[in-house]
């Protein structure tokens, strides 16, 4: 499958560096391919923007999509797509991102890294659903030292 990547742009936020789309995107429409290097050895994680392909596999992500933040809300997902007539053992899916809703020109994509419990960090996504911590939804509850809103 040959993908064509949207226009996006690397800009700085208050939270580091963050991808933004220089295009209207509508959703569901995949904006382009995470490329990087793939490790088959899990204790030499390259750097905090590992992503995790299953197997033993990460992928340490190149620019533009490196540069992709947290949202608690994200307009933006990963997947890993395996064409069957590429699918090998020991090769790595390929991993693309889509739109989930429509996208303005000039806005931030952002994804939910979804961590587990034990690497959650303090989230600033300011969504309005923000979880507030940076950490998979479903391992909310078991966050060390999380204080519970009520
Ligand atoms: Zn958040």
């Amino acid at each position: 499958m040959k993908v064509k990547q949207k226009r996006v742009r690397i800009e700085s936020t208050p939270l580091g560096r963050g991808v933004f789309s220089a295009e209207r995107i509508r959703g569901g429409q995949i904006i382009g391919e995470v490329t990087g290097t793939v490790s088959h050895d899990p204790d030499t994680v390259g750097s905090e923007y590992c992503i995790e392909l299953g197997g033993d596999m990460t992928l340490d992500p190149a620019p533009p999509f490196r540069f992709l933040n947290h949202s608690c809300q994200p307009n933006c997902e990963l997947f890993t797509w395996e064409d069957e007539e590429e699918a090998k053992p020991g090769v790595p899916p390929r991993m693309l991102l889509q739109t989930l809703t429509t996208i303005r020109a000039g806005e931030e994509l952002t994804i939910d890294y979804a961590w587990p419990a034990d690497m959650a960090i303090p989230c600033g996504c300011q969504s309005s659903h923000c979880r507030g911590w940076i950490v998979d939804a479903n391992e909310l509850e078991k966050v060390p030292g999380r204080v519970r809103h009520v």
